[in-house]
């Protein structure tokens, strides 16, 4: 008999008949003898619908109103499912995270957790019922309700996995895992049976949306097991796990697109001390989001710095450089939106040399200019034109073999 905390995404709850498939599987789980926890998000799009009447009621919203509008939507979707899975006879109980016991800081729209009681949940359990708990959210030391942020569903089935001592984590979706990369570009990518913490760690950070990067840590740090997978099909997915000798590091193992980043440029910038450090602290100062950055050898005194920051960003990140350009005596300030990052990951690049110039020469060989480039031990990014995205990813797809390989 497994304890498993199963998460499921606004698609997999997205109308009434999907809610009614959901308490259709819990039942067969506890059929096989597991005992189950249910954490839920909003129903499908509902979390960019609350964001979106927010911005028709007002121009500028108050944090701690934003956290009480958005976790409505996690509220609404646990009675729900409660209610379907009592009426196939099995008892089930909702608990908001408050509820749940998620104590969490004060900072609302991206509160971090403090602590997890989950008193309730291991009482619901002992009294046979199943517990379904709403995601993304808690209380904070200040008794006011917070959200986790985008994605924080992942986070509170981590975080309960954690303080149950689940033995695993499923977080169902509407893929059927983690893929070599993304299927809607590359007929041919393959689902992973596993993968490294690390690998996917990186595959988050190189722009793949799910699971939540927050989750990932979290799971990583405290060895939970992750399994990501279909509430569609229901078919076994992707176990996210700690590297270990029966595996034998992939050299690659994904292609990450990201389309979410745009370009800055300063450039004519100063080549002295402390201009860097001041741009950049002003850019964090404005809360933007720096991703890669690179520096240009300087000629004649001055240099090019460039950046990537998310779309959402952009406008903030321009504005703070046009006023660093007239502070620093910097030429001009660029930016481009029409760019993508491609990555690849795999933890085997580490022993093996020779992974980056594979890349560049099957970039040049389909005539893709790259723009800039940035690494880690298990990375390669290159920044390219948009419009080569989809082309970059088929083509590097192929060439690292990843149509052909199983992990
Ligand atoms: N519903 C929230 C969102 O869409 C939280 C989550 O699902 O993780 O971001
Ligand atoms: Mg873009």
């Amino acid at each position: 008999m497994a304890l498993l905390v199963q998460k499921f995404g606004g698609t997999s709850v997205g109308d009434a008949e999907r809610i009614r498939t959901v308490a259709e599987q819990v039942v067969r789980c506890r059929r096989n003898g597991d005992q189950v926890v249910l954490v839920v998000s909003a129903m499908g799009k509902e979390t960019d619908e609350l964001l979106r009447l927010a911005g028709e009621v007002s121009s500028e919203q108050s944090g701690r109103e934003m956290d009480m509008l958005v976790t409505a939507g996690e509220r609404k979707a646990i009675a729900l499912v409660a209610m379907a899975i009592e009426s196939l006879g099995v008892p089930a109980q909702s608990f908001t995270g408050s509820q749940a016991g998620f104590l969490t800081d004060a900072t609302h729209r991206n509160a971090k957790i403090l602590e997890v009681g989950a008193a309730r949940i291991r009482e619901a359990l002992d009294a046979g019922s199943v517990p379904v708990v709403a995601g993304a959210q808690g209380v904070s030391t200040t008794k006011d309700v917070t959200f986790l942020g985008r994605g924080g569903s992942d986070t509170t089935a981590v975080a309960l996995a954690v303080a149950l001592g689940a033995d695993a984590c499923e977080l169902y979706t509407d893929v059927p895992g983690v893929f070599t990369t993304d299927p809607r570009v590359v007929a041919a990518a393959r689902r992973m049976h596993r993968i490294t913490f690390d690998e996917m760690l990186e595959m988050t950070a190189a722009g793949c949306p799910k699971p939540a990067m927050r989750s990932v840590e979290f799971a990583h740090r405290h060895g939970v097991r992750l399994h990501v997978r279909s509430a569609f099909t229901w078919e076994p997915g992707t176990w996210v796990v700690e590297e270990g000798p029966d595996m034998e590091a992939a050299l690659i193992r994904a292609v990450v697109p990201d389309l979410s980043e745009a370009k800055v440029t300063v450039a004519g910038v100063p080549d002295q001390p402390g201009v860097a450090a001041r741009l950049f602290r002003e850019l964090a100062d404005a809360e933007v989001n720096v991703d890669m950055i690179v520096q240009n050898v300087s000629a004649a005194g001055v240099t090019d710095i460039s950046f990537t920051v998310p779309h959402t960003d952009l406008s903030r990140a321009v504005a703070v450089c046009e006023e660093q350009r007239a502070t620093t005596g910097a030429t001009e300030v660029l930016s481009d939106d029409a760019i993508a990052k491609v990555s690849v990951v795999g933890a085997g690049m580490k022993s093996n040399p020779g992974v980056a110039a594979t890349m560049f020469e099957v970039l040049a060989e389909h005539g893709i200019n790259i723009e800039m480039i940035s690494t880690s031990a298990i990375r390669i990014s290159c920044v390219i034109a948009e419009a080569a995205a989809d082309r970059a990813v088929a083509v590097l797809h192929e060439a690292f073999e990843l149509d052909q390989t199983t992990f």
